[in-house]
């Protein structure tokens, strides 16, 4: 069987370079695509031409509503073939069909919808307040930066491309989008549609390259006025490094460890499924993922109980498969590594309760399989506490009382997601007030939402993707005042006698 080869797009024409990957499924090795690998030199043709194409200005010069138009037409586009474009996801980077069909594409069009409608409604220009008491008017603009760099990462490929894709364009910046190199089919779906869509030749690029040298090269690069990423808190604090020297606007979307409390009213036949939903979906491959769970010392065994028990009915297996809930991970490396983190937990004492291997039978003999575990008798000191796994590994810790679950909550250096379970919904408010995380989920997880910014306090990122400041993110403010006194001395000198320092 012949499979799709993808090019890659520079300056409005479709290319092939002289290396190529090989994109197989991580749950059979089966070859799913092949993708034109770029070089450095493609980096810098790619720059070359979203930097000609931001010079001349035709896309930023386009109407607001006419961009929207372009989101619009590339959301119909992406779901009109949206069960086909889930397949190729899960068959790609292994996530099931139930969260690609939901998440990856049901998400990113809803997300690409709602930043058309916000392109529509922005205040692009407009007056400003009155400059008293001088005879001065304000003028307030918002502009694009420029060439904006996206970098995104292999778990959720679609979606964090639109994240960054669509504002970017919706402001009138020209963009080179770099997919991550083990999962970048999506986001080339999203680039073909919108160029499909009508924009104008160097707007929108794409190249396909590993981290390092192609993505290190992009970020470096003078021409590019923003990075924006998704991806690893120790990559992120390299982008934002390479950044300082042209002072890049930089966005970062980074990893997480995210705090999951169970209060001791709360309803568990809610809170135990909750639980592992917000630890395995996505195969445990999800920055917001709530992977410590804390739960009253008084209630380990009941509740540990409890998790086991239904953690056992989770269904491991062929991600295409709509009754499957866990699938393989992206690699062979990230394999190892979860299972190295299970190992060296058993070996400092954690009990592993539930899973902790990697699957039996002939089906899981070929791919990157990892059961559903749960780990218990853990501190939060502990490494497998501590740092972001991402596989399907729930840690459990214990706590005395409220203020000692907000407190190993929040001893982490991340602050992306956080949840709690409660019957008193007062009393879960309260805790969600005192968690140091971007987004808190209450009775509930995975709540992302067009309309709400994703994004974490602390080391789990800068700034915040999606949500009603979306195009904030993507602009930068201008203040024209418009002198209309006499003269320059009358000006002058009313500023001297009546300084206009209005409090
Ligand atoms: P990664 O940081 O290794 O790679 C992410 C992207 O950066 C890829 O495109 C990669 O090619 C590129 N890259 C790697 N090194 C680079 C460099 N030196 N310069 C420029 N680009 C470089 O991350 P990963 O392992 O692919 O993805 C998993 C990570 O992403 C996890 O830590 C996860 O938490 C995070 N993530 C965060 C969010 C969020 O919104 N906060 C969402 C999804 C994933």
């Amino acid at each position: 069987m012949t499979v799709p080869h993808y090019q890659q797009l520079i300056g409005g024409q479709w290319l092939d370079t002289d290396e190529s990957y090989e994109i197989r499924s991580p749950a059979d090795e089966s070859l799913v695509a092949t993708v034109a690998k770029a070089s450095v030199a493609d980096v810098d043709k790619a720059v070359a031409a979203a930097n000609a194409a931001h010079n001349e200005g035709t896309w930023r010069r386009t109407p607001p509503a006419d961009r929207a138009a372009v989101l619009e037409a590339a959301a119909a586009s992406l779901g009109a073939r949206a069960e086909e474009l889930a397949a190729l996801q899960s068959r790609e980077n292994g996530a099931t069909i139930r969260i690609t069909a939901a998440l990856h594409l049901g998400l990113a069009v809803a997300q690409l919808q709602y930043v058309a409608a916000l392109t529509r409604g922005y205040q692009w220009e407009g007056p400003g307040p009155a400059i008293g008491p001088i005879p001065a008017e304000g003028v307030l603009r918002r502009e694009p930066i420029g060439v904006v760099a996206a970098i995104v990462p292999w778990n959720i490929p679609l979606l964090t491309s639109v994240w960054k894709v669509a504002p970017a364009l919706a402001a009138g910046n020209t963009v080179v989008l770099k997919p991550d190199e083990h999962a970048p089919l999506l986001p080339l779906e999203l680039v073909k549609a919108l160029d499909a869509a009508g924009l104008p030749a160097g707007v929108l690029n794409v190249v396909v390259g590993d981290g390092e040298p192609v993505g290190a090269h992009l970020v470096a690069h003078p021409d590019v006025r923003k990075v924006a990423f998704t991806g690893s808190t120790v990559v992120g604090k390299s982008i934002l490094g390479a950044s300082a020297d042209t002072l890049k606007r930089v966005t970062l979307e980074l990893g997480g460890k995210g705090p999951n409390i169970i209060l001791d009213d709360a309803d568990l036949d809610v809170a135990v499924d909750g639980a592992l939903f917000a630890c395995y979906a996505n195969n445990g491959e999800a920055c917001e993922a709530g992977t410590r769970l804390l739960i009253p010392a008084s209630r380990k065994d009941e509740i540990v109980g409890r998790l086991v028990e239904r953690g056992r009915t989770l269904v491991v297996g062929d991600p295409l498969d709509i009754a499957t809930t866990v699938g393989p991970l992206i690699t062979k490396e990230q394999q190892q590594r979860v299972l190295g983190y299970i190992e060296s937990a058993k070996a400092s004492g954690a009990k592993v309760v539930l899973g902790g291997g990697v699957p039996e039978g002939e089906r899981f003999q070929k791919g990157n399989w990892v059961e559903p575990t749960i780990v218990t008798d853990v501190v939060n000191t502990d490494p497998i506490a501590r740092d972001e796994v991402f596989g399907p590994v729930l840690v459990v810790l214990t706590y005395e009382d409220e203020a000692e679950a907000v407190a190993i909550a929040n001893d982490t250096n991340y602050g992306l997601s956080a949840g709690v379970w409660s019957a008193n919904e007062q009393r879960a408010l309260d805790v969600a007030r005192s968690l140091e995380a971007g987004m808190v989920y209450v009775n509930d997880w995975h709540v992302i939402h067009p309309e709400y910014p994703f994004g974490g306090f602390k080391q789990s990122g800068l700034g915040r993707e999606g949500g009603p400041d979306s195009l904030d993110e993507y602009t930068e403010q201008k203040y024209i005042s418009v002198n209309r006194s006499a003269s320059l001395a009358e000006r002058a000198f009313a500023i001297v006698v009546n300084p206009p320092v209005a409090v």
